[in-house]
């Protein structure tokens, strides 16, 4: 039998890290294995026809590089694969319920359930539904009914009934029907049929074999496993992927910081280090090997290794291992990336060749963490004009030769014959020195300040190689109108 995983997210507007690594693995899993990667919307409990909050789930896919094989968009042989189009087909599976007598009306109100669960909170018993309609007569239904009642249709849950199963990385489990909370609500009062049993109809009509989730789902598996039963489906088997936790080891939340991958997105995290991140939330490769592709992920990918235990969201691995890719990410790519957070900080960029841009790119990469670090790190191959810090201004006006070394130096580069390179510019610098007698800090700090307006930063041939000579006399010029 091939695999078949599918990944359920329902369109909340937000895609959540936890969702992604579920996607992830769904993914990961098919690929190993030759399957099929099935996306569904699961829309019944939240408002419907939220177009942007599914393209949210698209957009997030896609930047993470999970294509799907079948769903909304692209179709397949199971479909519709939006849950609020596929409301016939649930009637159908509903009708063969009540056929069978395994499911009935419920008129309790909120009231009642509040009431009832309190009684029994108070008697410390385990809240549960008690039964109270399971066998109400059609004449006090219809007394109900005309008191403007609208029911709920609930599944009996069969009593003292063992229900196992063997989950991929949990292990055994097995859970007393008596302990689900009693007969539970699979139709809600306006109609709409809830996610335990869509979930179940669409799985099992989509012919997904694993079910791939996050743990928080693992109290809802018996309740699915007795309507599997119910509706005569064998059930798929049941993988449930370890929480992802902060670095206190309380459920990751806003709270932690970034949550959502659009966010990550956007503070310029590289999708192949996203990538790579979330796979090692939970599983590790045997050779301990952690910057991986998509291909050796999918290569090396075992559901069977993932850890049972939570996982801790760790943004400073995160962030090592987005410098890692920044680093070694092909130029012009990593350019086109680039450029959007150059204009959003205000460059203009249009005075700028692309070869040039690619070359800036190359010398200052290695200190960005993420994308939006680069108008910081860039900014002083960008802007001529730009404005001398406070404390170079104080060092400058703390010994006269320092602003001779400027004007020298200014003077030197006015009579320089030719392009300016790193080696002319080496040689300038130490006629200045030694026609000054100053050395060191003395002789490089400012002629750091009059080229960049600044203590530190990158090294100053490279620098003067890239500006050219044209650039480095402007350069020279502001810094002393600014120091003077
Ligand atoms: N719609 C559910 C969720 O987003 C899917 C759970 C499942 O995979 O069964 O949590």
């Amino acid at each position: 039998m091939s695999v078949r995983v599918r990944f359920a997210p329902s369109p909340t507007g937000f895609m959540h890290v936890g969702n992604a690594r579920t996607a992830l693995f769904n993914y990961l899993f098919a690929r190993h294995h030759g399957g099929k990667f099935v996306l569904r919307i699961e829309d019944t409990d939240v408002e419907r026809h939220n177009e942007e909050a599914v393209k949210v789930i698209y957009e997030a896919l896609r930047w993470m590089g999970l294509n799907w094989d079948e769903g909304p968009d692209v179709g397949g042989p199971y479909g519709p694969y939006r849950q609020s189009e596929r409301l016939d087909i649930y009637r159908e599976f509903i009708d063969k319920l009540k056929e069978k007598g395994l499911v009935y009306e419920c008129f309790c109100t909120q009231e009642e359930l509040d009431r009832m669960r309190k009684e029994q909170l108070e008697r410390g018993e385990p809240p549960r539904y008690t039964g109270k309609c399971r066998n109400l007569t059609e004449e006090e239904k219809e007394r109900l009914r005309a008191e403007g009642r609208k029911p709920v249709l609930r599944f009996k849950v069969p009593e003292d009934r063992v229900v196992k199963f063997n989950d991929l990385i949990k292990g055994e489990i097995e859970i007393n029907s008596r302990q689900l909370g009693g007969d539970f609500v699979i139709v809600r009062s306006n109609g709409m049929p809830v996610y335990n049993f869509v979930v179940v109809v669409d799985d099992a009509l989509m012919k997904i074999t694993h079910v791939i989730r996050g743990e928080d789902h693992i109290s809802n598996t018996p309740k699915q496993i007795l309507l599997y039963e119910a509706l005569g489906f064998e059930p798929p088997q049941f993988a449930h992927l370890p929480m992802i936790l902060g670095p206190d080891r309380s459920k990751l939340s806003k709270r932690h910081g970034s949550t959502s991958v659009r966010e990550f997105k956007e503070k310029g995290y590289l999708p192949e280090a996203f990538v790579n991140f979330l796979a090692l939330l939970g599983w590790y490769p045997k050779d301990g090997k952690e910057i991986l592709s998509m291909d050796e992920l999918i290569e090396k990918f075992d559901i069977k290794e993932v850890n049972s235990a939570p996982a801790v969201f760790d943004t400073t691995k995160l962030n090592w291992m987005n410098q890692v890719y920044i680093r070694n990410y092909p130029i012009d790519k990593l350019t086109d990336l680039i450029i959007p957070y150059l204009e959003k900080a205000g460059f203009d960029l249009s005075q700028f060749d692309r070869e040039w841009l690619e070359k800036v790119v190359e010398v200052t990469r290695e200190y960005f963490t993420v994308l939006s670090d680069a108008p910081t790190y860039m900014e002083v191959f960008l802007k001529d004009d730009f404005e001398v810090e406070p404390q170079a201004k104080e060092l400058i006006s703390e010994d006269p030769n320092r602003l001779k070394v400027i004007e020298l130096f200014l003077e030197k580069l006015e009579n320089l014959e030719g392009e300016l390179s790193s080696d002319s510019f080496k040689r300038l610098v130490k006629e200045v020195g030694k026609e000054l007698g100053v050395k060191g800090k003395n002789l490089f700090m400012p002629i750091r300040i009059g080229l960049t307006g600044r203590m530190s930063g990158v090294e100053l041939p490279v620098l003067v190689e890239l500006l050219g000579k044209e650039r480095v006399l402007r350069r020279l010029k502001n810094s002393l109108s600014k120091i003077k």
